[in-house]
């Protein structure tokens, strides 16, 4: 089973490649923002939880992540691939996440990394936020999100660097020149 890591800051195009990826592949699709999301519609006690941090621009912590996450794994034993989009998001998730893929006879294929410059982030965030009704795209919440993801997140590369797992991808151009080198990856 291939397992990708679709990495990123908010706002590279996780989701818009995850779709592609899920409609050329056939991929199981793990998106822990969208596992938050629900549980915060639902009003459970971890989107409770969780919802403070997001609207804060923060993380989760990562026990309730790791958590989380072992429990949707187990829903995708048949699946010819995986995708993990938003996911590691710290070292101590990516480690969490090596241990996990262990235990199935597994590892991570290869970890997607989305580039994109600040401005243009910031620029499709705000666009996003006019319509996604995410409470997380306003201007202060995405500096801070940005904020994070270099002080937090960006570390995870080195991870996977050190792994041979990192493939750098141009995320800005047209979605399917993006997917094109998505797939050339993928098909390595
Ligand atoms: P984006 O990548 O656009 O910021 P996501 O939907 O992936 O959006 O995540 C939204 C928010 O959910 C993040 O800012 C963070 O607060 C929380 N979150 C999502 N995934 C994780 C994770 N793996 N670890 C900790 N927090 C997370």
């Amino acid at each position: 089973m291939k397992y990708l890591v679709l990495f990123g800051p908010p706002g590279s195009g996780k989701g818009t490649q995850s779709e592609n990826i899920i409609a050329k592949y056939g991929y199981g699709h793990i998106s822990t923002g969208d596992v938050l999301r629900a549980e915060m519609k639902n009003e459970t006690e971890l989107g409770k939880i969780a919802k403070d941090y997001i609207e804060k621009g923060q993380l989760v912590p990562d026990s309730l992540i790791i958590d989380m996450l072992a429990k949707t794994l187990d829903n995708f034993t048949d699946a010819k691939g995986i995708i993990f989009d938003g996911f590691p998001r710290t070292t101590a998730q990516a480690v969490a996440l090596k241990k996990m893929l262990a235990a199935r006879g597994g590892d991570v294929t290869v970890m997607l990394n989305l580039i994109v410059e600040e401005q243009e982030l910031i620029a499709r965030l705000l666009k996003r936020g006019e319509t996604s009704g995410r409470s997380d795209d306003n201007l202060e919440t995405i500096q801070k999100r940005l904020d994070t993801y270099n002080s937090q997140t960006a570390p995870v590369i080195d991870f996977y660097k050190a792994e041979g797992k990192l493939a750098n991808i141009k995320g800005v151009g047209t979605i399917d020149d993006i997917f094109e080198r998505i797939s050339i990856e993928i098909e390595k």
